[in-house]
């Protein structure tokens, strides 16, 4: 149980665990259970990159299957959680330059894991989006500033992955981790683990093959916004890996 307000990374994964049930899913279901009940969320997506900060002040949130090729039962689901128009001009008073936007809904990044964790979907929820341009500091930063809102009951969620690389997927492997996402995996659980925020910072040069582990960093970068919201120590959910290169640990901050 967590007594205390915590900030989360969670790695998503694929959007088939929207329909799904396996240890990833089982996982996400016991973290909202220990967490305690928030008032409202924030989550920053992977899955909304902008050059500037955005926040969403949508009433009802829309929810995007930002995602092609998937079976028909995937596009079906749909989160109808209310949105949080007072959470995002709070957002947009500690954002320095947060533009906000009156429409934006739900991305799978945010969407798939809520289903899991608060199924009833009453919980009043919005975005905010990630700047995969800027580096590791500049989201840190962001999720510093955001990190009032723990105090406030907001639940604040990076959602990406801990390991990242699409053209790497085995589809059919089980249990096939390539050794260069184990390596840069045990790193970061390691430097967590350590409190060693500068070398976490400078992951880019530091940890293993950063390259590749996040060809692209857009899913690395709401682990910096969750760890600058919370900040460390942090609790480590250990969940290993997803079909061979999509890392799925989880940690909360705080
Ligand atoms: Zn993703």
């Amino acid at each position: 149980m967590y007594s205390d307000p915590v900030s989360l990374f969670i790695s998503h994964g694929s959007p088939m665990l929207a329909v799904e049930r396996n240890e990833f899913t089982d996982a996400w279901e016991q973290l909202a259970a220990e967490l305690p009940r928030p008032k409202s969320i924030l989550v920053l997506s992977a899955h909304w990159d902008t050059p500037s900060p955005i926040v969403s002040a949508a009433a009802t949130m829309e929810t995007i299957h930002d995602f092609g090729g998937f079976p028909d039962a995937l596009y079906r689901e749909h989160y109808p959680a209310p949105g949080a128009p007072g959470l995002a001009a709070r957002v947009a008073s500690l954002v320095q330059g947060c533009h906000t936007d009156a429409k934006r809904g739900l991305d799978h990044g945010a969407w798939v894991p809520l289903e899991l964790m608060y199924p009833e979907a009453d919980i009043p929820v919005t975005q905010l989006s990630i700047q995969s341009r800027m580096d590791a500091a500049h989201h840190y930063q962001l999720g510093q500033a955001l990190a009032p809102l723990l105090k406030e009951g907001v639940l604040v969620i990076g959602s990406g992955g801990i390991v990242h690389n699409l053209r790497e997927l085995d589809w059919h492997g089980a249990g096939n981790t390539h050794p260069w996402a184990r390596n840069f995996n045990d790193w970061m659980a390691d430097r967590v683990a350590a409190g060693d925020l500068e070398s976490l910072l400078d992951y880019a040069r530091r940890a293993p093959e950063p390259r590749m582990s996040h060809p692209t960093t857009e899913h690395l970068m709401p682990f910096f916004a969750a760890l600058g919201a919370g900040g460390l120590p942090a609790r480590h959910l250990a969940l290993g890996f997803d079909l061979g290169s999509l890392g799925m640990d989880c940690f909360a901050f705080g």
